[in-house]
């Protein structure tokens, strides 16, 4: 179990195939503010990426094992998602659902696109997110969300 980091003000596991068709999962952190989630990206990122403007992010994190002369995946755990509270909402969500399901896709092999995330994969993410955020915003307006 890892440690609660500053900030950190919820942690929940999202299946990306659904809990009970695969055992992956991504971890996703919630922080306070952006200064706390990218103070946590820091301390959790093995890639040493400098890059700071993002709001939200996706950290895919494997561990492998040697079975039989091949690398196989150690964990379900596909690494974690950390949000800003001040930036949760329809679109941001959308936008790295994008990648999550991409990332996860692309390690079972059932990503026929790129292997790896480019520059389409973000324009993808982004133009996901702008539809959601207007879907959200619509289906508020008329009071279309289901109760659950
Ligand atoms: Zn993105």
């Amino acid at each position: 179990m890892d440690v609660v980091l500053p900030g950190e003000i919820a942690r929940f596991k999202v299946w990306p195939a659904g809990k009970h068709r695969s055992p992956c999962y991504w971890m996703v952190r919630v922080f306070k503010t952006r200064g706390h989630m990218r103070r946590a990206f820091h301390k959790l990122d093995i890639s040493h990426d400098k890059d700071d403007r993002f709001a939200a992010i996706v950290m895919p994190q494997e561990r492998q094992k040697l079975v039989r002369g091949r690398w196989r995946s150690a964990s379900p755990n596909l690494g974690y998602v950390l949000f800003a509270r001040t930036y949760v909402c329809a679109e941001v969500l959308c936008h790295e659902s994008v990648h999550m399901a991409t990332n996860y896709l692309r390690r079972i092999g059932k990503l026929r696109l790129h292997q790896k995330h480019d520059k389409g994969e973000e324009t993808l993410a982004y133009h996901t997110g702008w539809c959601g955020r207007q879907l959200n915003n619509g289906f508020h307006k008329f009071k279309c969300w289901r109760e659950i």
